[in-house]
This record gives structure tokens, C-alpha cells and sequence, in this order.
């Protein structure tokens, strides 16, 4: 799962988002990474991707563009959302979009298995060779619509959804085990706020909102209608 090549940019992303980190803690109410997520985001190399014409951003702290109008997040939106979602080693864990893979990957240091979903036929077949080839065995993914999430695997110890939606999906709260998190941006266009969702043990939901965001939409029949 390590490649070497690329170690002291990575080390300087790590050092950048750790900053950025710091300065949303008034928002976040996170003041640090834990380990755990600082070691993930040192071991997966986000260069291998994205496309080669950016190779050279690859570790600048900024969502770059994937196939198909869709983007690979920020690094610090990666490992922040990763971090509210208290992923522990034994969790099962939904991802809804997959884009390049590499959130899942990400999750996948950390967790024991990422289940993700991508609606885009060949960014779902493209990210799951990628992560085969680069010796990932616990990301199982899956070409169709995240909106209904997997209902095979459910229900999932956490769930976070990389495309924005105006309202949380009501299959995915379905999906998620009582006492589970779920981290997702909500809202449309400049209005998005990154959000996390919360079911205890009596299946009640509590949500709070963390930060402003940016994503690309969450594309759903029903959802289209409203945007
Ligand atoms: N997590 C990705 C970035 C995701 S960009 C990474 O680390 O690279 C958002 C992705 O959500 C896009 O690939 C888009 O095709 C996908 N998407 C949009 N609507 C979706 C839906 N209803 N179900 C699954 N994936 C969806």
C-alpha cells in the first residue's frame, strides 16, 4: 500500500492540513488530527490519483479535477471529514462517490472495510483497478446510485458522502447502525455546509453543521426536481 516516491511532499501536505486544522477549531471543535488519520494521510499517495497533467499539485492543499467534471477533494476536507467520523479498526464503513478512490483509500488504512459506491460506471471501474493494483483488499466498490447506498452490507458503522445533497438521504440514515456517524456536506451551489449526523442508540438523529464546503452535487431523480 506504500509507494516511497513523494514522502516529503507528503509530509509537507500533512504538516499544511495539521495547520488548517488548527485554524477552523473554533468551527470544528477538532484542534488536532488523531493519529490515526495523520498516519493515513502520510501513507496514501495522491498522486497516483489523479490525472497526469496535474501530477505536480498533487500534494497542494486544493481539490484538483478528475474524469468527467468531478473533483478529488482538498486534502485537509479529506482527512477533516475522515476525523469526525471517529472511524475506529473494526468499523464498516459507506462511502458514497468514489471519484478517483481516494478517500476510500484513506478510510481503508484505518478501517477494516470500505464499501463504496460511485454512480459513474467508468470512475467506478477505474478507481476499483487502481485500488486493486495499489494492494488495497478491504475497499469493495460498486458502480450505481449512492442515494439508496448498499443495502447489502448495511447496516455500516459510519457513512460519508462525498457529493452534496440539499437533505440526507433517508436510505442512507436507514443504513447506518444506532450510535453510527455520518459525515456529509448539505445544502446546493455556495451554500453547503459540511455536516454531521448523528443516531443513538434509540435510532434518533442529532445534526450538527462543522464548516462552509464545496462539492460536486449528489445526483438523484428525486433530488433534481428540487435544484
Ligand atoms: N471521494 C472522491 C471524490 C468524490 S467527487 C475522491 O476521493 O476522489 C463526488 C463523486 O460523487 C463523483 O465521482 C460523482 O460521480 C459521484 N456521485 C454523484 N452522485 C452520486 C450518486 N448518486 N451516487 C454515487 N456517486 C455519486
Amino acid at each position: 500500500m506504500k509507494t516511497d516516491s513523494r514522502l516529503d511532499e507528503r509530509e509537507a501536505m500533512v504538516t499544511t492540513i495539521i495547520a488548517n486544522v488548527r485554524a477552523t477549531a473554533h468551527l470544528t471543535g477538532k484542534t488536532h488530527l488523531s493519529d490515526r488519520v495523520i498516519d493515513a494521510m502520510r501513507a496514501v499517495p495522491r498522486h497516483d490519483f489523479i490525472p497526469p497533467e496535474f501530477s505536480a499539485n498533487a500534494y497542494f492543499d486544493t481539490a484538483l479535477p478528475i474524469p468527467y467534471d468531478q473533483t478529488i477533494s482538498q486534502p485537509f476536507i479529506v482527512a477533516l471529514m475522515t476525523e469526525l467520523l471517529t472511524p475506529g479498526p473494526d468499523d464498516r464503513i459507506l462511502e458514497v462517490g468514489t471519484g478517483s478512490g481516494y478517500q476510500a483509500a484513506v478510510l481503508a488504512e484505518i478501517v477494516k472495510h470500505v464499501y463504496s459506491i460511485e454512480l459513474l460506471d467508468t470512475l467506478a471501474t477505474t478507481a476499483q483497478t487502481r485500488l486493486r493494483a495499489m494492494g488495497y483488499e478491504n475497499i469493495s466498490v460498486t458502480a450505481g446510485d449512492g442515494y439508496n447506498g448498499w443495502p447489502e452490507f448495511a447496516p455500516y458503522d459510519g457513512i460519508i458522502v462525498t457529493a452534496v445533497a440539499k437533505s440526507v438521504p433517508e436510505p442512507l440514515k436507514q443504513q447506518l447502525k444506532p450510535g453510527g456517524t455520518m459525515v456529509l456536506p448539505l445544502g446546493s451551489g455556495l451554500r453547503q455546509e459540511l455536516t454531521i449526523i448523528r443516531k443513538n442508540a434509540q435510532s434518533e438523529f442529532e445534526q450538527s453543521s462543522v464548516l462552509r464546503v464545496s462539492f460536486v452535487p449528489l445526483k438523484h431523480k428525486d433530488l433534481e426536481k428540487s435544484t
